[in-house]
């Protein structure tokens, strides 16, 4: 398949391992918006939030609760964002869901 986050998941092309286990790989954000910036994807090639379906929803709360573990783990104690671009009016380039993870600076609101 040519998405370049399975790709990344096989470690076919190179990635900063931040978490993994068997549903979920969390890597470094090869352009960095945060000092921390984490993408973290499951497994399983889902496009988007719009393909997720019913069988879906652990998987996705899995990844919400993955960011959180390595939100602790950078200490990022006076908080967070947890981002999921879907489809192109929101900015998703990549077509394999991902959440974002940044932190490590104030973060404005609303986002552009
Ligand atoms: P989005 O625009 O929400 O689809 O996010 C895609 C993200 O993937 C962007 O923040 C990119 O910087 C990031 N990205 C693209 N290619 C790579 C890569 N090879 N390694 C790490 N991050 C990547
Ligand atoms: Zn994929």
């Amino acid at each position: 398949m040519n998405c370049i986050f399975c790709q990344i998941i096989e470690g076919c092309i190179p990635s900063t391992a931040v978490y993994q286990d068997e549903q979920s790989y969390a890597f470094a954000d090869i352009d960095p918006k945060a000092p921390v910036h984490v993408l973290i994807v499951p497994r399983e090639h889902i496009a988007s939030l719009a393909e997720a379906g019913k069988d879906h929803p652990a998987l996705l709360g899995h990844l919400l609760w993955v960011a959180a573990e390595i939100a602790r783990d950078k200490g990022l104690l006076n908080g967070y964002r947890t981002v999921i671009n879907t489809g192109r009016d929101a900015g998703q380039t990549v077509d394999h869901i991902h959440v974002h993870l940044l932190g490590g600076r104030l973060l404005k609101w609303p986002p552009g």
